[in-house]
């Protein structure tokens, strides 16, 4: 068995659609499952749409008028959404009623429809052109997630349910990505991007041979071809790479997506639907011999320095403890940590819940932040075999007169971190991708 993901891009047009059709028919034979997520786009004016209908401005137009179109472009009946389009037409007049009703579960409530609507249009234009197919909504086929609405995680049994289900349906599944449903009964949904993540829940539930990943890029790339144009497609990463790429900003994956294929070593391949005899990337347990030492770098802004020194706990055990407690209090998730005896810095890419932490250092020890840096990563699972690497990061970054503002090699030596000024990332993963893939 194989799924097969595609993204708003690869559902966006006709065209892409076409493309889609005929990817999945010649894979046939290895029972795809395909994951779809909500046409391009449509993901947002479902959320714009709702806020503001909470401002008292409810307008279903833009997201009909999107629908429709879609829909006779591939010659399917717009009547074919119409029970969905009512259903959101009245929740955007209640919200309208009840302004203070924007919290997260109505948020996914409202979001799920995007799903709901593409997995309708691409089971019947399957079927239109002759590939049996049949929509799943996935709340409605077991996966059940935990009540974090906005970035809900699969419950243990969603794998059982989705799995038991996904065996009774006839023809090509055509499964929601992004959307579960918390025990409570309300949809929840896996966060922006999730339906990458569905994809592998769904892999990991039937056991497929593969994940394949379809968006619009060839695959995971050494940079941002954004900052680096010649950037160039890496062939192979391991899972430990890829999560490291997805965490630290590299757009190509929703950061959760590896878990469930490692718990099954299921490769993930990404692909892209424009260029489908392009190559991509396939992620797994490891990669072959011989290739990269470092894989990519990526990199993220919007990065908060904390400097915490405490002179009066030199010598005394307990200081990093009640440091990383008072992140834990608050809920506040650390990135990068670099350590002396009596200080610790450490990065945050969020800054709720900072000023609390800082007001709770701040009762025993002395405590600076610094904002607008940049953190940029090189990873690589082989970074450790390759001697002097530090060294070259460290040279090019210095010919460039970048100030290093902290630095972290852990000792699984996945990843090289640097912490460096806002306006200097671009230039900083210029000079090392330069110096690291000549
Ligand atoms: N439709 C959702 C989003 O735009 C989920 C996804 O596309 O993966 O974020
Ligand atoms: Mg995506």
């Amino acid at each position: 068995m194989l799924v097969m993901k595609f993204g708003g891009t690869s559902l966006g047009d006709r065209e892409h659609i076409d493309t889609v059709v005929s990817l999945v028919r010649g894979r046939l034979p290895r029972r795809p499952i395909l994951v779809c997520s909500a046409h391009g786009g449509v993901t947002d004016l479902l959320l714009d749409g709702a806020h503001a209908a909470a401002a008292g401005k409810p307008d279903l137009q833009p997201i009909v008028a999107r629908e429709t179109a879609l829909l006779e472009a591939l010659g399917l009946k717009p009547s074919l959404v119409e029970p969905e389009l009512d259903c959101l037409e009245q929740m955007f007049q209640g919200l309208k009623l009840l302004p203070a009703g924007l919290a997260p579960q109505v948020l996914d409530q409202v979001a799920a429809f995007g799903e709901r609507m593409s997995v309708k249009a691409i089971a019947a234009y399957l079927k239109k052109r002759r590939v049996p197919a049949t929509a799943v909504q996935a709340d409605e086929a077991g996966l059940v997630t935990d009540a974090r609405h906005g970035r809900a995680r699969p419950l243990p049994a969603a794998y059982r349910n989705l799995a038991k289900h996904l065996r009774g349906v006839k023809g090509v599944p055509v499964v929601t990505g992004f959307i579960g449903r918390a025990m409570d009964g309300s949809v929840t949904t896996l966060g922006r991007s999730g339906s990458d993540f569905t994809a592998t829940i769904v892999g990991r539930a039937v056991g497929a041979e593969e994940v394949e990943i379809w968006t619009d890029v060839s695959g995971v790339l050494t940079a941002d071809p954004r900052i680096v144009p010649d950037a160039r497609p890496v062939k192979a990463l391991t899972y430990a790479e890829a999560s490291e790429l997805a965490y630290y900003g590299a757009k190509v994956i929703h950061p959760s997506t590896i878990q469930p294929a490692v718990e099954k070593g299921i490769p993930v391949r990404i692909l892209n639907t424009m260029q489908p005899d392009a190559e991509g990337t396939v992620i797994g347990p490891s990669r072959p011999r011989g290739g990269l030492k470092v894989t990519s770098i990526a990199s993220k802004s919007g990065i908060f320095l904390v400097n915490i020194t405490s002179g009066r706990m030199l010598g005394q055990s307990g200081f990093m403890a009640k440091v990383f407690d008072a992140f834990r209090a608050h809920d506040v998730i650390v990135d990068l940590i670099a350590t002396s005896e009596v200080s610790v810095t450490v990065s945050v890419d969020k800054p709720d819940g900072l000023d609390q932490v800082v007001q709770d250092l701040r009762e025993f020890s002395k405590v600076q932040v610094a904002k607008d840096n940049a953190l940029v990563a090189v990873i690589g699972e082989r970074m450790r075999r390759a001697s002097g690497l530090a060294g070259r990061v460290f040279d090019a970054v210095g010919r460039e007169r970048i100030p290093v503002r902290a630095i972290s090699y852990g000792a699984t030596k996945t990843n090289l971190q640097i912490v460096v000024p806002e306006k200097r990332r671009a230039d900083t993963v210029k000079a090392l991708h330069a110096v690291l893939f000549p």
